[in-house]
């Protein structure tokens, strides 16, 4: 135990009002109130946010938060609000007044606030923001800085953001304050790459598993003409998912439309979303789809945000996503109940070329997509196994307990293996 590991326990259940820590979160909390760097590597939805969110509350001084996005960072600073925990943000789109307060809390010795949120550009290209930042330091109130989706740094991730790069002056600029990674990226080069950008090499990283026992893995065959994927998401969701809950994604717009029309007009209750609805519409989709009304929304990968559902029983990729991580991330929506749920992936070879145009933002997007190919043409591996090694994790003597389609049929079609995808049984 620690000097502060009551205060940890106490502040877990009467401020955040959760009974236990899920695995890893108590040791990335007490490693970084130890003062130590560390990189916190756990799936989307692991509770990442808690892990410097608690300590912000242990210790006096303030956290600053770095993050890429602005409605996440809206979501949060909402729900700390909720829990009565003083919490300001500055992006782009605050007003005038709204940056001027949280600026003030940075020089202001008996501020309230613990939590600080900004967009990383602030660090380049706001100077105020820095004379402020530097005058919290020099007052002993910098506690800790934590960096959200940290591999937002690293060229070799999924999202490389170039204003990540200017945090790489942190760690010498505040000495002996603690840096504070959080991302649900874990490929080795990736991480090493972010503790050389952030100038922390070496540093601790805290890793919790990526298996999710409870999802089932298949691939399916998927035919050529859109009528047909139709017929088959029909027979999916009026046989193995009738009356269940579910996602099918598209890689576009106009994919999403079709398929939803199709569906309707074999007398399914589906719904359409993807970013050119408008606001309204949109939370009107989601709204029938978590009242079931709606037992499937097909939708672009625009439908992420703010899911907590959490019934999700299929997963269904219309076409493959462009890297493991998005695929494992978009999939790892299903089950979060902990029962069983399908992540099925309609894969055809024509479907590389359309993704591949799509994907040539950063340096190792080719990479990242060719991940995802090899996971849909292994015929002869563990599913699951293939997930593992790519999230650099080691398979060990974990089982799949037969929760993917190769397992479940291994001696189906194996010399076939590269062109025809197992469980062909809708
Ligand atoms: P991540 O950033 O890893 O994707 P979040 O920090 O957004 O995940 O947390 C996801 C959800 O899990 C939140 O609703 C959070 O309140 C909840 N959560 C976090 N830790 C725990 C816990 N130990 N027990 C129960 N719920 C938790
Ligand atoms: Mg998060
Ligand atoms: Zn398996």
């Amino acid at each position: 135990t620690y000097e502060w590991s009551e205060d940890v326990q106490s502040t877990l259940k009467n401020v955040f009002h959760i009974e236990s820590f899920r695995p890893k979160q108590l040791g990335a909390i007490n490693s970084t109130l130890s003062g130590q760097h560390a990189i916190v590597v756990m799936p989307t939805g692991a509770g990442k946010s808690l892990c410097y969110q608690l300590p912000a509350l242990v210790k006096p001084g303030l956290t600053v938060v770095v993050s890429p996005l602005i409605s996440l960072m809206e979501d949060q600073v909402r729900s700390l609000t909720n829990r009565s925990i003083p919490a300001k943000l500055i992006t782009s789109s605050s007003s005038k007044e709204e940056t001027s307060a949280a600026l003030n809390v940075l020089k202001d010795s008996k501020t309230q606030v613990k939590l600080i949120y900004v967009t990383p550009e602030r660090f380049a290209k706001s100077k105020r923001f820095m004379a402020n930042l530097q005058k919290c330091y020099a007052d002993g109130r910098l506690q800790r800085i934590a960096i959200d989706e940290v591999h937002c740094c690293s060229q070799w991730g999924h999202d490389f953001r170039p204003d990540y790069k200017y945090l790489g002056i942190l760690s010498n600029m505040f000495p002996n304050v603690p840096i504070l990674g959080l991302t649900a990226t874990a490929t080795a080069s990736v991480l090493t790459d972010v503790q050389k950008i952030l100038n922390i090499p070496g540093c601790l990283v805290i890793k919790s598993t990526f298996n999710r026992p409870n999802l089932f893995y298949k691939i399916l065959e998927k035919p050529t003409s859109q009528e047909e994927c139709v017929t088959i998401l029909e027979k999916l969701l009026k046989g193995r998912y009738k009356g269940e809950s579910g996602i099918i994604y598209t890689n576009s717009i106009k994919d999403s439309e079709d398929i939803s029309e199709g569906l309707r007009k074999r007398g399914l209750r589906v719904g359409c979303y993807h970013a050119n609805l408008d606001a309204a519409t949109r939370s009107q989709v989601h709204l029938k789809w978590h009242d079931k009304r709606y037992q499937a929304i097909v939708a672009t990968v625009a439908f992420g945000m703010g899911i907590d559902k959490s019934d999700v029983r299929f997963v269904i990729h219309h076409t493959i996503s462009k890297s493991m991580e998005n695929y494992y991330q978009e999939s790892g929506r299903a089950g979060r109940d902990g029962l069983r749920a399908e992540c099925v992936t309609m894969y055809r070879m024509q479907d590389i070329f359309k993704v591949s145009t799509m994907v040539f933002s950063s340096v190792g997007s080719l990479e990242h997509l060719y991940g995802m190919v090899k996971y849909c043409l292994n015929g002869t591996l563990c599913r699951r196994l293939l997930i593992a090694e790519h999230f650099d994790e080691t398979w060990g003597d974990a089982d799949c307990n037969k929760m993917c389609d190769v397992c479940c049929h291994p001696h189906s079609n194996t010399k076939e293996v590269n062109l025809k995808p197992h469980c062909k049984t809708l």
